[in-house]
């Protein structure tokens, strides 16, 4: 009887045996593939294309993104990333990166605006205003292809307080008006006679060399427009945008007054071979521009007196600016000087260029006349 009952608990006993055995094995595999995987948890991450084209709206954007792993290994992933920085959701669906064209007339203009110079200007309070800048002055929408890429080119010298109004009101105007501009300040170096157009071909020249621009408005620093209907961009024809301004009595002071603020293609600005060189000191340049246009046969485009009305901040004449006897005998041999002197003779050397929020400013000398 005891013999029986021996055999029978040895008959249990082998699978019982190999059953632990299986137990040990898979223990041993799956302590293997835990330790493995916590080796390989996620410690960080960093973004490698924060301000990614993949995708961008007004709320997220996606961005890819390395992540590192304990044991040196990194992934690439897609992460949609929201506006206040968190990160929310991994490996998103790249979204379609053709966005739609901005509409012809942007739906965000508001029309006149009053616009004054009686309280100055904080900048501090302009780049918190404007926090879509990215530097160096630049935007383009985020949720249309703007129709223009458009430099905007401000002859410079000694007028701070003046581009301090012009950067406050002219940056959220650009940004309604659904543009994808630069703005650059052309500094003139030196104390010596100011040359209005040849700090404009600089400007033309050196936004050139930072993007495509296809437009290229160039405005005096101390004149605001006061309805944001005068869309800063080109038109088939080149275009006059500061044609009822204040000091002139809300009118054109003549037919073919061609100052202040204008609009040209680059395909415009290269058939008449820029702008004059030897324009020193104040008057004229505006005039032989004008010539140049007419004799290649363009017509001046120009937007109401109602939408055209802008204001200018008053100064007294800067020095080394003073009025350019020459400028009477130089306009009326524009047919024959726009040949040679112009964006094709330019020379001038850069001296310091500089990046700020608003704006990029780049220091020339041009020499003297
Ligand atoms: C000058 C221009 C100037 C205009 C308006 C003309 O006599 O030649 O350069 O823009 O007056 O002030």
């Amino acid at each position: 009887m005891q013999e029986s009952v021996l055999v029978n608990v040895g008959f249990f006993t082998k699978p019982c045996v190999v059953l632990v055995c299986l137990c040990g094995v898979h223990l041993i595999v799956a302590l293997f593939f835990y330790l493995t995987e916590s080796t390989t948890k996620l410690t960080n991450y960093r973004k490698v294309q924060l301000d990614s084209d993949i995708f961008t709206s007004q709320t997220h954007r996606t961005a890819a993104l390395v992540i590192q792993y304990d044991n040196g290994t990194e992934v690439e992933v897609n992460k949609l990333i929201y506006s206040n920085g968190s990160v929310i959701k991994d490996d998103v669906e790249e979204e379609p990166t053709v966005l739609e064209s901005c509409p012809e007339t942007s739906p965000l203009l508001v029309g006149p605006m009053r616009v004054e110079f009686s309280e100055p200007v904080n900048l501090d309070m302009v780049r918190k205003g404007n926090p879509q800048l990215g530097m160096g002055g630049r935007y383009k929408p985020n949720d249309c292809v703007a129709l223009q890429k458009v430099a905007i080119i401000i002859p410079f010298r000694n007028r701070g307080e003046h581009l301090k109004y012009w950067l406050h009101y002219l940056h959220p105007i650009l940004q309604r008006q659904q543009l994808d501009y630069g703005i650059y300040v052309i500094q003139q170096d030196g104390e010596g006679t100011f040359n209005r157009a040849k700090l404009l071909n600089v400007g033309y020249v050196e936004a050139l060399k930072e993007y495509d621009y296809d437009c290229f408005v160039f405005s005096d620093v101390d004149i605001i427009p006061m309805d944001d209907r005068n869309t800063y961009k080109c038109s088939s024809q080149p275009r006059h945008l500061s044609v009822s301004m204040d000091k002139f009595g809300f009118r054109l002071p003549y037919k073919q007054y061609f100052g202040g603020v204008s609009a040209m293609s680059k395909e415009q600005f290269q058939k008449i071979n820029g702008f004059p060189n030897n324009y020193w000191g104040w008057g004229g340049e505006d005039d032989d521009i004008f010539n140049r246009l007419v004799f290649q046969g363009m017509k001046i485009s120009r937007p109401s007196g109602d939408m055209g009305k802008c204001r200018m901040i008053r100064h007294s004449r800067d020095k080394k600016n003073e009025p350019n006897p020459q400028r009477f005998r130089r306009i009326s041999h524009t047919r024959q000087t726009m040949k040679t002197d112009g964006i094709k003779s330019l020379s001038y050397k850069v001296v310091d260029i500089e990046k700020d929020l608003l704006y990029t400013q780049i220091t020339v000398d041009i020499g003297k006349p």
